[in-house]
């Protein structure tokens, strides 16, 4: 019998969001914040075009993807780390920092991935729990031991919204020790409308310690290719670079993303009218008598507790797919208007 590293036995396994269909044959996917628009089609173009390339690998170090980031972000290409979706970014990470012994801190619950990474990385996690659904910094500063080398901020945070604000975050930054390397996970930058909410690149700019993660999974709609990178100072990119297997990030994904930068205008735009319909379907669901936290996020949460999965399986009557995290609530993404009134009528029903 093949013998298996211990950890595989009690670690968690990563849920992903389902895809569910009604008894009318109607199927709405709310259940994994992505982009509710189909592909643009200059970005189609320039996968079809990569596409005649890959008896090819992939350019290694995916130049041109890795300048047009940099470029964008005002940032030196040196400072840009590149994986196969910003998840793969987060395993890079915790390879490039965890020993035996050492601890990932990060609040909970906050981004599913974290502790299956760091269980599978070799490290220790320690979790501080949310209050009031939101990252509590003073409580995580307080955890920081001499083992602590990384700690996630997820901000807007995964499946509750909420945000850290600037205040909150500087006095956090000035307590962290210079040699513990925190991560702003921004998936979700691009919905943040409230300008207390600072880009993290401006801390990066600043420490040292400071890297941020990013993707192209949620605003820029290429959740299917898989690509996410990290923003940090020269020694942090340059290690984050060194942990993933060669040739990572596929040909036709460096042709997409680099093709959503230079149609970020359109791409924009559409995360404008996402942001239109949060606003809607949560004044709906507070009409309707429900309490949602405000959400700078493409998804509102409902904390259900105990209803949890009862009102999972309920939105699945109606095609409604949901991410349920059993006993505590459910996260919804926020889609078209259609999918969103599929979703408002089924919550509206849901016996209470
Ligand atoms: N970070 C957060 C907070 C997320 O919610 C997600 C996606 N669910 C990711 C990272 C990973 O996204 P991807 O790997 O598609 O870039």
């Amino acid at each position: 019998m093949p013998r298996f590293r211990s950890i595989l036995e009690t670690m968690p396994t990563y849920k992903p969001g389902k895809t569910v269909v009604s008894p009318e044959g109607k199927s709405y996917k709310l259940s994994s914040n992505e982009s509710p628009y189909g592909p643009l089609p200059s970005v189609v173009e320039a996968i079809a075009k990569a596409a005649t390339e890959i008896n090819r690998y992939p350019d290694p170090g995916a130049t041109r993807l890795t300048e047009a980031i940099a470029e964008r972000l005002d940032v030196p290409p040196g400072h840009v780390a590149l994986g196969a979706g910003s998840v793969a970014v987060a395993a890079q990470i915790l390879e490039a920092v965890a020993e035996p012994g050492v601890e990932v801190l990060y609040a909970w619950r906050s981004f599913e991935a974290y502790p299956l990474l760091a269980d599978l990385a070799g490290a220790t996690s320690v979790t501080v729990p949310l209050r009031d659904e939101t990252h509590d910094l003073e409580a995580m500063a307080d955890a920081v031991t001499p083992r602590t080398r990384l700690i996630f901020v997820c901000n807007p945070n995964n499946p509750t919204g909420t945000v850290c604000r600037k205040a909150e975050i500087e006095r956090f930054l000035d307590r962290v020790p210079e040699d513990v390397l925190v991560v702003f996970d921004e998936a979700y930058r691009e919905y943040v409308r409230d300008a207390d909410v600072p880009d993290a690149l401006v801390y990066y700019r600043e420490r040292p310690n400071v890297a941020v993660l990013r993707t192209f999974s949620k605003a820029y709609g290429l959740a299917g290719l898989r690509v996410g990178y990290l923003i940090g100072q020269e020694p942090v990119a340059a290690a984050v670079r060194k942990t993933p297997p060669p040739f990572s990030i596929n040909h036709l994904a460096q042709a997409a993303a680099v093709a959503s930068l230079q149609a970020e205008d359109e791409l924009m735009a559409r995360v404008e009218s996402v942001i239109k319909e949060r606003s809607r379907v949560r004044e709906a669901l507070i009409a309707d008598g429900w309490t949602v936290p405000p959400t700078e996020a493409n998804f509102v949460w409902l904390r259900l507790g105990e209803r949890t999965t009862a009102f999972a399986e309920h939105c699945a009557g109606y095609g409604v797919a949901v991410r349920p995290f059993a006993g505590e609530g459910v996260r919804v993404s926020i889609g078209d208007p259609e999918a969103n009134d599929a979703f408002l009528a089924a919550a509206r029903s849901f016996p209470r």
